[in-house]
């Protein structure tokens, strides 16, 4: 192993120490990196998810599509869409290819935490079912560096009694929050 990847290797550790200590979860990552709001409601089991008909379907969608994958069978705590072993690649599905960014922080999550288990630096690829297209995600600096910062906005969030005030962004559009948020079209 060259020393970069020996540091590489370290940061990973403790990213995920780190992560484990916040108990941070993908969605987590995700959220933090559109809005501050709907990652706390998140984090305080807030969030109305369970009532959104887009995260019914896109369960639905998912779950269609890979009735007969066992790739990610018998990993604990650790949800990605799909996993290539021999490959070292997480593969996470989006139906589209709104806040990309923000998907493929959480994509690089799960390759982070796959990296730890395995003692071998994975990769993720992000595929866009919209657009049919791949988007490679590598744990370079900085999407480490993005990895940190999320989890410095989780640990702030995860403290703070109040919820955030509501700004409408784009995303507000298709939020399962946006009518307690007062966005809701
Ligand atoms: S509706 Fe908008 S402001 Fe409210 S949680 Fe969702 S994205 Fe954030």
């Amino acid at each position: 192993m060259t020393k970069t990847d020996w540091d590489r290797s370290a940061r990973l550790q403790a990213f995920c120490e780190r992560a484990d200590r916040l108990d941070a979860q993908g969605l987590h990552i995700q959220h933090a990196a559109i809005c501050a709001r709907r990652c706390w409601l998140h984090l305080h089991r807030a969030s109305m998810n369970e009532w959104s008909e887009n995260i019914r379907l896109g369960f639905q969608r998912h779950a269609d599509s890979h009735g007969r994958d066992r790739s990610t069978a018998g990993l604990l705590g650790l949800h990605p869409d799909r996993l290539d072993w021999e490959a070292g690649i997480v593969i996470e599905e989006k139906t589209s290819a709104s806040y990309l960014e923000a998907s493929m922080d959480q994509a690089a999550f799960y390759a982070a935490l796959m990296s730890r288990a395995t003692g071998r630096i994975w990769s993720a690829r992000l595929y866009v079912m919209g657009s049919k297209r791949y988007h490679e995600v590598s744990l370079d600096p900085g999407r480490v560096e993005r990895l940190e910062r999320a989890l410095d906005l989780i640990e702030t969030l995860k403290r703070a009694t109040a919820v955030p005030a509501a700004r409408p962004i784009s995303a507000c559009r298709g939020c399962s929050n946006n009518e307690f948020c007062g966005f809701a079209e």
